[in-house]
């Protein structure tokens, strides 16, 4: 049985359009090979290419450059659908946009109109380098170095956990120019045929195995001043209003995801049955359904909200902090679900509940943990 249509009130016809495009390429692209690649381990480079031509990388970004010129409010509902269908493609898209953004927000006009419609051609593929092996949630205490060498930086240092760490075409570096904590900190723009520049094997991961996750390392990379995103000193501003953005993007993710696992579970409940009736026919088991799907709408909702302040120009920073937490929370919790109304075959690989379950558990980590999003809550409330 084909995944159900999920109602939404879309902006404008365009907006229905994409929708549909996506759910389309959803399933003639993605659904097909998403448990084998994923079991594989393989990175599907192909696919994001297909997305790319079809206008899906660069929704959220100006026209003129190339990107889709679309709201968040519509970006997110694509990357929902997209995740619902292969969470690695999701957070794909996702950490492309991530990588943009520094470009998009804070590069000149000049940057711009050089680097944007390379970015958001729909060939390239984006990293966003600010993690290192001993900087994680504490992301300002970071050490990588940007050393001045005449019109040059000279950047060495390792960046941890790089999703599209050596399959990327542009990584998005934070790199320290000074010892003044969050103000020393610089963002670099380093393509990927710099010298020095290199990726080592992927992490060996829990799930979303298909999304390549991998330390890029730069030994004595010699970077442009030309390349630099924004002052000296402004790199970790411009990290964290990429990450408020990003942290939307995760959450649609997130909710995909669910939805995924919610669809799973009420089709295996109208399939199998247990003294002499459908397992759905049961209300302790609707009951278990009816709170998995108001879980995933409320995620929904929290980060469509969200969008809608982004869009509007207003402050979105509290309101993304409690999309990402609520939405992968709930995913997770839903994922887990979605196991029990399988029973024991939900604990088997022959069902993709399981790897659902596996793959919910990274949206509780990345794009700063969900303790890091109370705390930018909690600041947020308090300050
Ligand atoms: C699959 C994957 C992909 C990733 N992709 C990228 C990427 O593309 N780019 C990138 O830059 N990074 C990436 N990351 C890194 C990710 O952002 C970090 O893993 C995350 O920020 C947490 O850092 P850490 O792993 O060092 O954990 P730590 O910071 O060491 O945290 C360990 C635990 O302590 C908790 N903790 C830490 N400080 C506090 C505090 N003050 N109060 C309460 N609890 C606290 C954390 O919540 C966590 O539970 C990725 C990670 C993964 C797993």
């Amino acid at each position: 049985m084909s995944a159900p249509v999920i109602e939404r009130a879309l902006p404008t016809p365009e907006a229905h359009d994409l929708l549909g495009l996506t759910r389309e390429i959803a399933s003639a692209e993605l659904l097909p090979r998403a448990a084998d690649d994923e079991a594989a381990g393989r990175f599907p480079r192909d696919v994001l290419r297909t997305l790319g031509q079809a206008g899906l990388l660069s929704l959220p970004f100006p026209e003129e450059f190339g990107g889709g010129g679309q709201p968040y409010e519509v970006y997110l509902q694509v990357l929902e659908e997209v995740s619902r269908a292969w969470l690695s493609v999701g957070i794909s898209v996702s950490v492309h946009g991530l990588a943009t953004y520094p470009m998009a927000t804070a590069g000149t006009r000049a940057q711009q109109q050089e680097w944007l419609p390379f970015m958001l051609s729909g060939e390239a593929l984006g990293a966003y380098c600010l993690s290192e092996p001993q900087s994680g949630s504490d992301a300002a205490a970071l050490i990588t170095r940007a050393e001045r060498d005449g019109d040059d930086y000279v950047v060495t240092g390792t960046k941890a956990w790089i999703t599209h760490g050596g399959a990327a075409d542009f990584y998005s570096v934070m790199t320290r120019t000074s010892d003044d904590g969050h103000r020393g900190i610089t963002c670099l723009l380093v393509t990927a045929e710099s010298d020095g520049l290199s990726s080592a094997p992927p992490e060996r991961k829990m799930g979303a195995n298909a999304s390549r996750t991998a330390a890029v390392i730069l030994d004595g990379v010699r970077v442009s001043q030309e390349r630099r995103i924004g002052a000296e000193g402004t790199g970790f501003a411009i990290a964290l209003s990429a990450l408020d953005a990003g942290r939307l993007g995760i959450a649609a993710c997130a909710v995909g995801l669910a939805q995924a696992a919610l669809d799973a579970a009420v089709s295996y409940a109208r399939d199998r049955r247990q003294f002499g009736r459908p397992i759905a026919d049961f209300q302790g088991l609707q009951f278990m359904l009816a709170d998995m799907a108001t879980q995933v709408a409320a995620a929904r909702a929290l980060y469509l909200e969200a969008a809608r302040l982004k869009d509007a120009g207003r402050t979105f920073s509290r309101e993304a902090a409690m999309a990402k937490l609520f939405a992968t929370d709930a995913a997770m919790r839903v994922t887990t679900d979605a196991i029990q109304v399988h029973g024991g075959y939900g604990y088997t690989q022959d069902f993709p509940v399981e790897r659902y379950f596996r793959e919910a558990k990274v949206l509780q980590i990345v794009e700063g943990t969900n303790q890091v999003q109370r705390m930018v809550i909690g600041r947020d409330l308090t300050r």
